[in-house]
């Protein structure tokens, strides 16, 4: 490819995320003024997202009414798991395009009656690295990652970490099947962002998970 062709291409992504942060700041901005508390969930396919979001609705949805928005390339599989505890749900299927961006939340945002709702969750399509690329304009971002997912993976994706507010390293119920240190995870994640609530959960017994959804402050 030509090399001017190649820095066309970036200039166009730029607008793409230049135009898609400026939607951001209207979302954030329109569920603000509606009072509404939201949250973008990101992390990898199994990493336990649904999961967690499964427990946190059952718990905030018998004071809270609660609206999630489920991206997916192709299913409401998790959509479906997330109705059964007490919340509203939307499923966003994205086909080709690996994150939810700003316009899939403003469209959402239109045609939805806000006043019907207290707090938004936001449990963006399953990968680490697209939706460092495109915020949302949730207030706070939650990231979560596994131990299964070995450990290096905040080392290795730092730009998530750095841009979220919460970090929630899931599945230590498996601990001591995997040769994970898990205290050297916390340090990864503490190095790349010191402002992060960091939380160490297991989805599958529950442990930690009561602090976790005391730290939303909802
Ligand atoms: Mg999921």
């Amino acid at each position: 490819m030509p090399e001017e062709e190649i820095s066309r291409i970036v200039e166009l992504n730029e607008d793409l995320i230049q135009d898609n942060d400026k939607l951001a700041a209207q979302n954030n901005q329109i569920l603000k003024e509606n009072g509404i508390k939201s949250f973008d969930v990101v992390g990898a396919i199994g990493a336990g997202k649904t999961a967690i979001l499964e427990l946190m609705c059952e718990k905030l949805s018998k004071d809270n009414r609660i609206l999630v928005i489920n991206g997916d390339v192709a299913t409401r599989v998790d959509a479906d798991r997330i109705e059964q505890h007490g919340a509203k749900t939307i499923q966003i299927n994205t086909g080709r395009e690996c994150a939810l961006n700003s316009y899939h939340i403003s469209q959402i945002i239109k045609n939805t009656d806000l006043s019907d709702y207290d707090v938004l969750f936001i449990e963006n399509v399953g990968n680490l690295i697209c939706p460092s690329d495109f915020i949302l304009g949730a207030q706070k971002r939650i990231v979560v990652v596994s131990i299964t997912e070995g450990p290096w993976v905040i080392r290795k994706h730092p730009i998530l970490f750095k841009f979220s507010d919460i970090a929630i390293i899931n599945k230590i119920d498996l601990k001591d099947y995997l040769d994970v240190d898990i205290d050297e995870m916390i340090n990864d994640a503490k190095n790349i962002n010191p402002n992060l609530q960091i939380f160490t959960t297991s989805a599958k017994t529950g442990e930690n998970v009561a602090e976790l959804i005391q730290a939303l402050e909802i």
